[in-house]
């Protein structure tokens, strides 16, 4: 067992630790505030390859494993989550459905241009299927060598400035998973728009939005996989998901451990530093057990994905495990820097906010345990 990670990814997460620190975390407070990301960054983003992380070097992509690809979901979230959110959507589950389901013409037509910067959004989330998402109304029916589909979307993370959108809808008059199918739709597409932008505890630089479809038409070939593998194209999807929201988790926990060890050492009460007061000691000591072995989890869950091994039930520990362990730290975090963990000036503020979805989104951490127990008892 070998755990340090290679030159490659090593040379790869300084790299984005570099750019994070010079061109985000500049505006990370100023994007929060405002709940905006400017284009400029995106470009930034887009010239260093960040768009196109884990889809094939053929389009355009850089193929990283998905151990580099958690570092660099981390490296982010350490400065702004909001930016890394858009980020890991874009190239998990709203990439992934085209990468591995998409016809060969779709697939050339659209990753370049994904790898370049044009944002990818998932849409599965309606108002009344969230976790028991198979429950979804959304319809698509196939006319000639069309789809038309109908519907309402909700809270879809980068859903005003993406390019793309993978929908999920099923053949009218039908419930239940098997009648699900995966589609991709073009932005500009006649009948789908933009509704509703939410107004987020945290995140606020990343936009979410709900999304109309009426009559929205769209050819045969924009299908992903056959029809009624929609349910399992999602659901793979967020399988691998699961493990950048983990990391994201990671990210945002590391700052807090980063922010309350700096804070620590340079506050005086009772005459002597924060820091060496014992009860301080012993939180940063549990935020250090915490984060470091949700990481272990998280990076196992990478490990297994690439190795090409099944890993659901490692993703879904280390999403709950992470995110918790980050949500723990946030909290300690705030704590540590008394009062002014409450004022805006402070990072701390931020990060406490941030870090309360990653055990919502992607599946609840009450579904995990679902997921998570379904797969203990099969084992034991
Ligand atoms: C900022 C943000 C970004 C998002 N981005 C996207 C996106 O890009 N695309 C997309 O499709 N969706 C997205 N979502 C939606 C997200 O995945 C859902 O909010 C999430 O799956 C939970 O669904 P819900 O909100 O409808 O809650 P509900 O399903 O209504 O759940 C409410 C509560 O009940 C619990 N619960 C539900 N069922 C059970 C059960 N059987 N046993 C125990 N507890 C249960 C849940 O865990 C939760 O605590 C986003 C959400 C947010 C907040």
């Amino acid at each position: 067992m070998n755990f340090e990670l290679s030159e490659n990814q090593k040379m790869f997460r300084d790299m984005v630790r570099d750019f994070a620190k010079q061109e985000i975390a500049p505006i990370a407070h100023q994007m929060d505030e405002e709940g905006t990301m400017p284009d400029e960054l995106i470009t930034k983003m887009a010239a260093n390859g960040f768009f196109g992380l884990s889809f094939p070097e053929q389009y355009g992509g850089l193929g990283v494993d998905t151990i580099t690809y958690g570092l660099v979901i981390e490296e982010l979230a350490k400065v702004s989550a909001g930016v890394c959110v858009m980020l890991t959507v874009h190239n998990s589950v709203g990439s992934y459905p085209l990468a591995m389901y998409g016809s060969e013409e779709a697939k050339e037509k659209y990753l370049p241009r994904m790898a370049s910067g044009e944002i990818a959004a998932f849409c599965i989330t309606e108002p009344g299927a969230g976790s028991d998402a198979a429950n979804l109304t959304a319809t698509a029916t196939q006319d000639g060598d069309e789809y038309v589909l109908n519907g309402s979307k909700i809270f879809v993370t980068n859903g005003s400035r993406a390019s793309f959108y993978v929908v999920m809808a099923r053949t009218p008059g039908t419930t239940g998973h098997k009648d699900i199918h995966a589609f991709i739709i073009e932005r500009g597409t006649s009948g789908l728009s933009v509704a509703k932008k939410e107004d987020k505890m945290g995140l606020r630089a990343s936009d979410t939005v709900s999304i109309d479809l009426e009559d929205v038409r769209i050819p045969a070939n924009n299908l992903l996989g056959n029809e009624g593998d929609g349910f399992k194209i999602a659901m793979s999807a967020l399988d691998g998901g699961r493990i950048g929201i983990a990391f994201q988790s990671l990210g945002i926990g590391y700052a807090c451990l980063a922010e309350s060890v700096k804070y620590s050492k340079v506050r005086e009460q009772f005459g002597k530093p924060l820091a060496k007061q014992p009860v301080i000691g012993g939180m940063i000591a549990d935020m250090g057990c915490e984060l470091d072995s949700a990481r272990l989890l998280a990076l196992q869950a990478a490990w297994l994905k690439d190795e090409g091994k099944p890993f659901t039930k490692q993703a879904a520990m280390a999403k709950v495990m992470a995110s918790e362990a980050a949500g723990r730290a946030a909290d300690r975090a705030v704590q540590i820097h008394g009062g002014y963990g409450y004022c805006k000036e402070f990072a701390v503020e931020r990060y406490y906010r941030d870090v309360r979805v990653t055990r919502i989104y992607e599946g609840t951490s009450e579904i995990q345990r679902m997921v998570i127990s379904r797969q203990v008892m099969n084992e034991y």
